[in-house]
């Protein structure tokens, strides 16, 4: 009864008309936290089934960022009481990790990323909603209903579930990076572009996003320098092409970063290596932007049809249902392009419509 639909070997079809699928989703653990979601995969690779005498759900919301709390906020304020499971380790998604933040609209004075994520759960907690700190093991999705698996061997049963799990920055993975993350190096332009105004700014990357955010930083920057490790572009001639007209946006190719520099407080520059000539320089910066791509967390759901080939969910238009019936999903674990806030919580609100219609049927 716990055999893997999503096994290569067996090729079986998640939408059968059997009266079981089994998507053999999470071990979820934090928004970002991929090694230890591997780990845990490989030990509840199993699949629990319909826990007949657990309290049936309306709805379970996984993932705690700004997605999964508005999906939270609209179906508890229409009576639902749904349940959310924030994550054992770093409930809040991406956000708890952000300073300031200047363009969520309604706080006209900036506020703290973790300040905006607790009054979410506040507002959500307000209407009804339970919240319970565990991490997601694995999904099933029966004829009637979803059972979810939390990684402590805890079955849930629900009509719904809607999955706002997240996704990551990748990370360049050198020395400083880390120590100097919030301090200098970023992930997001439009978060942080405004505060490095007059500043010399690198961009690392070469895609759309590197592009998209040195045309976006070059009306803050004194100088925006774009590093790419290879001598072509990924991204769109288009956007080279408007980069490339730029007065301040000068290109590095041919060169990855080594290490980011700081003083202790802030980063300072950036140590390149020059692939071509196999040599070392430093380049002064003050904003240091990371754009070398994002990586969904739903390692969980690695092989199931719902995913597109780059690991992201994949929903139905405008909606937010993916082809399992009863399974919805929004925010950045769907959306690559805007991954914003705002847009993360709009997504969450069209989830909690989309689920409630489900639930009405
Ligand atoms: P992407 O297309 O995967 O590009 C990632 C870039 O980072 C590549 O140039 C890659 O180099 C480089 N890179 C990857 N790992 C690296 C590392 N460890 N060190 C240094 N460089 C590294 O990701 P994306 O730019 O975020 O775009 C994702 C998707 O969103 C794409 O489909 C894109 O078209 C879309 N998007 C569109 C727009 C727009 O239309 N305006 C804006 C943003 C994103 P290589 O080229 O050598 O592999």
């Amino acid at each position: 009864m716990s055999n893997n639909l999503f096994s290569q070997s067996t090729g079986a079809n998640l939408f059968s008309e059997k009266p079981t699928t089994r998507i053999s989703l999470s071990s979820l653990k934090s928004q970002n936290n991929t090694a230890n979601n591997k780990a845990n995969n490989a030990a509840n690779n199993t699949v629990a089934t319909p826990q007949t005498g657990a309290h049936l759900e309306n709805a379970i919301i996984i993932g705690s960022g700004p997605a999964g709390y508005t999906a939270a906020i609209y179906l508890a304020r229409a009576g639902y009481r749904p349940l959310l499971l924030t994550g054992e380790l770093e409930p809040g998604g991406q956000l708890v990790n952000t300073t300031e933040i200047e363009n969520f609209p309604g706080f006209p004075d900036g506020i703290e990323g973790p300040d905006l994520m607790e009054r979410m759960k506040a507002q959500a907690v307000r209407f009804g909603t339970r919240l319970e700190a565990k991490d997601v093991a694995s999904v099933a999705s029966h004829a009637t209903e979803k059972t979810v698996t939390t990684s402590d061997g805890s079955a849930y049963r629900a009509k719904a579930v809607i999955i706002t799990t997240g996704s990551h920055y990748n990370k360049l993975g050198v020395p400083g990076e880390a120590e100097y993350s919030g301090h200098g190096v970023s992930y997001c332009a439009t978060c942080d572009g405004f505060f490095f105004k007059g500043r010399p700014i690198v961009v690392v990357g070469g895609g759309d996003s590197a592009l998209t955010e040195a045309l976006y930083l070059a009306r803050f920057g004194s100088s925006v320098t774009i590093i790419h490790r290879r001598g072509e572009f990924r991204a769109s001639k288009v956007l080279v092409d408007r980069a490339a007209a730029e007065k301040n946006i000068e290109f590095v190719m041919n060169a990855t970063v080594q290490e980011v520099l700081g003083d202790g407080t802030s980063a300072t520059g950036v140590v390149l290596h020059h692939t071509d000539t196999d040599s070392t320089s430093t380049l002064d910066a003050s904003g240091i932007f990371v754009a070398i791509g994002s990586s969904p967390n739903t390692e969980f759901l690695a092989g199931s049809p719902i995913l597109d080939d780059r690991g992201f969910i994949t929903v139905d238009g405008a909606s937010t249902r993916t082809s399992v019936p009863g399974v919805f999903a929004a925010g950045d674990v769907v959306d690559d392009t805007y991954r914003q806030a705002i847009s993360a919580a709009g997504m969450g609100c069209r989830a909690a419509l989309d689920a409630q219609a489900w639930l009405e049927k």
